[in-house]
């Protein structure tokens, strides 16, 4: 397994919508690894192949198996999704806080549907179906986002929106001076 480089916003392929995978094969096997493998190291609850500059409807999801982001004895429980789609959204919506492994340093209060359906291929090429609630379900629709080159700031107001690009763009402006 290799740790592969997390892109951060503004890098403009996290706008890219990405690719449908028409074949599972070890390249695919070898991505959804790696990609765990970075989304642990990060200390991140889902990682979406477009984040690592990858052309590819993939995600991998570890909510553990309360859905309690703050519970500290749930277990691992790795989730490794291809070309994934929501086939129901509830009418039902909660708001939770998100952040992104492509916006560090940055939280923002997010409504979303609480319950969705999922279907999805597996890595052994099996075709499912996943109904999830609370925190999973927020993780799959943010990382599905990201395979359509939405980040979670778009869902805010205009304002919130703007106040953060300008922060991460001075940031980045105070970090080419110091160089
Ligand atoms: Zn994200």
């Amino acid at each position: 397994m290799t740790l592969r480089k997390i892109i951060k916003m503004p890098n403009s392929f996290l706008r890219k919508k990405a690719s449908f995978v028409d074949k599972i094969d070890d390249e695919i096997k070898t991505l959804l690894s790696d990609m765990l493998e970075t989304m642990y190291n990060a200390n991140g609850i889902g990682l979406a192949a477009t984040q690592i500059g990858v052309d590819k409807r993939v995600i991998v999801m570890d909510c553990g198996q309360k859905t309690m982001i703050d519970d500290k004895d749930s277990k691992p429980n790795p989730i490794k999704m291809i070309n994934p789609e929501i086939t129901c959204f509830s009418k039902t919506f909660e708001e939770r806080e998100e952040g992104c492994l492509s916006i560090p340093g940055y939280n923002a209060i997010v409504k979303r549907p609480n319950r969705i359906v999922v279907k999805y291929i597996n890595e052994n090429n099996v075709q499912k179906e996943l109904k999830a609630n609370d925190l999973l379900s927020v993780c799959i629709q943010h990382e599905i986002d990201h395979l359509d080159g939405i980040l979670f700031i778009d869902h805010l107001s205009r304002i919130k929106k703007e106040m953060i690009i300008k922060k991460i763009n001075k940031e980045k402006l105070n970090q080419k001076e110091i160089k």
